[in-house]
């Protein structure tokens, strides 16, 4: 997989990604990441890309010009003919979800435009952006973190990054339901015990008793998963009693 990050701050990115899990995947060349500096094309003499709205209001906005230019600078590296989807980070784009970053970890290239101060003029969005992703309902100044946050959710679903594969299987939005509680040593903490099934060293137990858990968490947390999960009449049976104890309760 291989990132290039469009930015005005190129430094947050790489010190932010090149540690833990991500930087070990670098290092193998499982991922790669290239920073381009929007501020490298600007068309003025002091380097600014901003410039006031049409219109008024506060804030500034991000040329269209520069931005175009960075991101013809990726597509000459990547190559004209290959396709290339350039995901524009933004509060008003699609929520990200598990279900993208298993699509978006199909790709071999992934081009994050990060937005600053009020967004980017719209005539160069429409012309290289597309896909818009936001990482949720609130504003944030920039749109470093949440390419980050993507890039993250992603790197894990590329083989041979996390060293058990089978790990990103079963986590937590896999066939949308949470995962069930974890528990490691010691068998007592604070006077509560690990649940006796995960001593027994029966597996069929285990993840039978693992996968209640994770229909009585999501119904209880997150019911609205539920509907796009697949259950048997017995776990939706389950949930449905989980769902309405949290009802009762407010
Ligand atoms: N004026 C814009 C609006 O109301 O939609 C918000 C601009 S925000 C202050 C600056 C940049 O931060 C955006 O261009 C975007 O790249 C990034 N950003 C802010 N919140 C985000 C979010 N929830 N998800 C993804 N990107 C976000």
């Amino acid at each position: 997989m291989n990132y290039h990050v469009l930015t005005l701050f190129p430094e947050m990115i790489e010190q932010g990604l090149n540690t833990s899990i991500l930087g070990r995947a670098m290092e193998k060349n499982l991922i790669t990441l290239q920073t381009t500096n929007i501020r490298d094309f600007s068309e003025n003499k002091h380097m600014k890309v901003d410039d006031y709205p049409y219109g008024g209001g506060a804030g500034m906005v991000m040329q269209a010009g520069p931005v175009y230019k960075a991101y013809q600078h990726v597509r000459e590296q990547v190559g004209e003919g290959k396709s290339l989807r350039v995901i524009y980070l933004t509060p008003q784009g699609n929520v990200f979800t598990q279900g993208m970053a298993e699509e978006f970890a199909k790709e071999e290239d992934l081009v994050f435009l990060c937005g600053h101060y009020e967004g980017i003029d719209e005539r160069v969005l429409e012309e290289i952006v597309t896909d818009q992703v936001s990482i949720g309902d609130y504003v944030l100044t920039g749109g470093e973190l949440p390419s980050m946050v993507m890039m993250d959710a992603i790197s894990r679903l590329v083989p041979g990054v996390l060293n058990n594969d089978v790990s990103a299987e079963i986590e937590s939005f896999h066939d949308n339901l949470l995962e069930y509680p974890q528990y490691t040593r010691p068998e007592e903490f604070m006077g509560k015990k690990v649940p006796e099934v995960l001593l027994s060293g029966h597996h069929g137990k285990i993840d039978a008793w693992r996968r209640e858990q994770s229909v009585i968490r999501t119904a209880k947390r997150r019911p609205d998963l539920l509907k796009e999960a697949v259950l048997t009449d017995q776990e939706r049976r389950l949930a449905e009693k989980h769902v309405e104890d949290v009802k009762r309760i407010e």
